[in-house]
């Protein structure tokens, strides 16, 4: 059990109720990254069940205001989390201090086609133009006063998303993490990350423009 077991309520915005608590967080510093496929990584250490947020998580807190446009791994905090595959770092906001602006960007290729892999609550001393590897560590989960640490990964095919939401005509707001309510994720080019380890090559071109 985590030592932030049980909590119900979070100051920053970010609120996961008991029921939803996941039962079984795993992960150490000392797991080497999985290949989920060829020269395809799991961007966090794995354990066979998630049972953090998924995409579209039907169970993702109504009070958000929005769909959840990735999916969440919760582990201990510094927890390695590595890319899953080349690419060039583009955005790293980790230093913020609010844990759900931390994120980490990087423009990845996979057999030829490019898409960004979003990586949020995590810390990382990576810098805007570096060149990583499949599987190379590029942060560590981090950890939160009053939250589950946990790695939001997401994968979008179409565009960079940064912490600072993008508005539509209507006013509402689009991040990395979240479309607003009605509006599914694969709609804005998300990418459903279960999906992609599956079959990332049909799972990117089901999502591009
Ligand atoms: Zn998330």
């Amino acid at each position: 059990m985590s030592k932030f077991f049980p909590y119900t309520s979070f100051e920053n915005g970010f609120y996961i109720p008991e029921s939803t608590f996941p039962s079984n967080i795993g992960g150490s510093c000392s797991k080497p990254p999985v290949m989920m496929s060829e020269k395809l990584w799991f961007p966090t250490t794995a354990t066979p069940e998630e049972k953090c947020f998924q995409f579209m998580a039907p169970s993702y807190p109504k009070k958000f205001k929005a769909e959840h446009a990735g999916a969440d791994y919760c582990r201990d905090a510094e927890s390695p989390v590595y890319a899953i595959c080349p690419g060039t770092v583009m955005k790293n906001y980790t230093a913020e201090t609010n844990y759900n602006l931390k994120l980490l960007v990087i423009l990845h290729n996979y057999s030829g086609k490019d898409f960004w892999g979003h990586y949020g609550h995590i810390s990382s001393d990576l810098k805007i133009g570096d060149r990583v590897q499949g599987g190379d560590v590029v942060g560590k989960i981090a950890s939160s006063k009053g939250n589950i640490p946990h790695l939001h990964f997401g994968i979008n095919a179409r565009k960079m998303y940064t912490i600072y939401s993008d508005k539509d005509s209507k006013g509402r707001k689009y991040g990395w993490g979240r479309t607003p309510v009605g509006v599914h994720p694969d709609s804005v080019g998300w990418v459903n990350p279960t999906t992609f380890f599956k079959d990332p090559i049909n799972a990117l071109q089901s999502c591009m423009a």
